[in-house]
C-alpha cells in the first residue's frame, strides 16, 4: 500500500463499500466492547483496527480521535461514515444496544447484507484486503462443483437441513461440503454444551448475564417466533442446563403458518460433538433456504410443479401450473431492507418475484415502490402461496 490515504479517498470508494466498511469496524469495535472473556490487550488491540478501518473511510479531512471513536460506536453506525455519505438505512442500527449494552445479534447478518451490496457494486476497492473480505463465499462454489444441477441441490439442500449437527448425523454429508463445516464458537457454548435452534438448527448465541444466561437464535425471524430461551447458572449440575422459553413466539395468521412454523422447546448437544456451518454460509444459504424448501414443500403437495434453484441458482424456485401460469421466484429474507433495495434496483426484474417472508409484510409497500421501476414484482409468502393455490383451485392453507 504505497498511497496515502488521501490518494486513497481520490481514488474513490463507492457508498455501498464505505457503508459495508463502516458496519464492519462497528462489529469490530462491538465485539471489543462486549464480549466477555477476552483479555484488555486484545480489546484494545481490536478497537484500534476498527478505529483505523474508520480512520481510512473518513480520510485525514474528517478523522477523529481514539477517544471520540469510542463514543461514536454507541451511537448508530452512520455515525462513523464520512460526513455527506448516504447512510442507507445505517442510521438505525445500533452495534450497541443504548439500553441493555448488548452487542446486537444481527450484527453479523447486517454486515453480511451490506457486503454482499459492496461485492455487488461493480468497482473493485482498492485495498486488497477490502477485496479479500469481498470474495465471493465459498459455499456456490463447493455447490456449483462439476456443474451437475442434481448434485448442486442436493449439496444446497443438505446444508440448509443441516446448518449443524453431531458427527454422526452429518456422516451422510456429501464429501465435498466438509469443507463449509467447522467447530462451535466459544460464544455459542455453555460449559460443554451447545443450543441447536429449533427452527433452523444452528447453535444459538449463548449470553451470561451475573447468574441468567441467555440463549437465542441469531436469526430475528427465529427469536419472533420463539427461539430465546433463558436458564439458571449452576455450576454443581451435572447434566445440560433445562432450558425455559422466554415467549411463545408472536401470533402468525393462520395463512402463513405452514411457511413459518413457531420454535418448540430447545435441547442442549455436546459441543464437542457438534459441527456447524460458518456464519456467512447460515445467513446467505440456511435462513432463506428454509423458507424456499417450505414453499417447495407445501406448493408441491398441493399439486403444482416446482423446481428448485434452476440453471444452478438463476433464481430460487420455478413454480408452474396447469394452463401456464409460471412464477420465477427469488426469496428474500433480510435483517434490514436497505442494502436489498440497493443491490436490485439496478437490476432487469421484469418477469420475476421477490417474495419476502410474512414478518416483512409491513415493508412489502416499500419495496413494491423501490423496486417496481426496475420490473420486479414483490410480495409476501403467503401471498404467494395463496396466489398459486387459486390458480390450482386448491385450498391454502
Ligand atoms: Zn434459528
Amino acid at each position: 500500500m504505497g498511497k496515502s490515504v488521501a490518494d486513497q479517498q481520490k481514488s474513490g470508494f463507492s457508498d455501498d463499500h464505505v457503508r459495508f466498511m463502516a458496519l464492519h469496524a462497528a462489529l469490530i469495535a462491538a465485539q471489543a466492547l462486549t464480549e466477555p472473556g477476552i483479555s484488555g490487550s486484545e480489546r484494545l488491540a481490536m478497537l484500534e483496527r476498527a478505529h483505523g478501518i474508520m480512520l481510512a473511510l473518513r480520510g485525514p479531512t474528517h478523522a477523529v480521535g481514539f477517544a471520540e471513536f469510542r463514543g461514536l460506536v454507541r451511537g448508530p453506525v452512520s455515525g462513523l461514515l464520512p460526513p455527506g455519505r448516504s447512510p442507507g438505512g445505517l442510521e438505525r442500527v445500533h452495534a450497541i444496544d443504548p439500553e441493555t449494552g448488548e452487542r446486537l445479534v444481527d450484527l453479523e447478518s447486517l454486515e453480511g447484507e451490506f457486503r454482499h451490496v459492496a461485492r455487488l457494486s461493480g468497482k473493485a476497492p482498492p485495498w486488497p484486503w477490502l477485496r479479500e473480505e469481498l470474495a465471493e463465499n465459498k459455499a456456490f462454489e463447493l455447490f456449483r462443483k462439476g456443474n451437475d444441477q442434481a448434485a448442486y441441490e442436493q449439496r444446497r439442500g443438505f446444508v440448509i437441513r443441516h446448518a449443524a449437527g453431531t458427527l454422526a448425523s452429518l456422516r451422510a454429508m456429501p464429501g465435498e461440503l466438509s469443507d463449509l463445516y467447522g467447530e462451535v464458537p466459544m460464544e455459542r457454548i455453555y460449559d460443554r454444551w451447545c443450543f441447536p435452534c429449533p427452527l433452523c438448527r444452528w447453535p444459538m448465541s449463548v449470553r451470561a448475564t451475573g447468574d441468567v444466561v441467555r440463549v437465542l437464535c441469531d436469526d430475528r425471524g427465529h427469536r419472533e417466533r420463539g427461539a430465546e430461551y433463558l436458564f439458571k447458572r449452576d455450576d454443581d449440575k451435572e447434566g445440560p442446563p433445562d432450558l425455559v422459553q422466554v415467549h411463545r413466539g408472536v401470533a402468525v395468521p393462520a395463512r402463513a403458518r405452514p411457511l413459518a412454523p413457531a420454535a418448540g422447546q430447545a435441547r442442549a448437544q455436546e459441543a464437542a460433538k457438534t459441527r456447524m456451518v460458518g456464519h456467512e454460509c447460515w445467513r446467505s444459504h440456511v435462513v432463506p433456504g428454509l423458507l424456499e424448501l417450505a414453499l417447495y414443500d407445501e406448493l408441491r403437495t398441493r399439486g403444482a410443479t416446482v423446481n428448485l434453484w434452476p440453471g444452478m441458482d438463476s433464481y430460487d424456485l420455478h413454480i408452474a401450473v396447469p394452463l401456464d401460469r409460471v412464477w420465477k421466484v427469488d426469496v428474500k429474507d433480510v435483517a434490514l431492507v436497505d442494502p436489498l433495495i440497493t443491490s436490485l434496483e439496478g437490476e432487469d426484474g421484469r418477469g420475476k418475484w421477490i417474495v419476502v417472508p410474512d414478518r416483512l409484510r409491513l415493508e412489502e409497500p416499500l419495496l413494491k415502490r423501490k423496486l417496481s421501476r426496475s420490473g420486479w414484482k414483490v410480495c409476501t409468502a403467503s401471498k404467494l402461496a395463496t396466489e398459486v393455490c387459486r390458480a390450482l383451485e386448491v385450498a391454502w392453507p
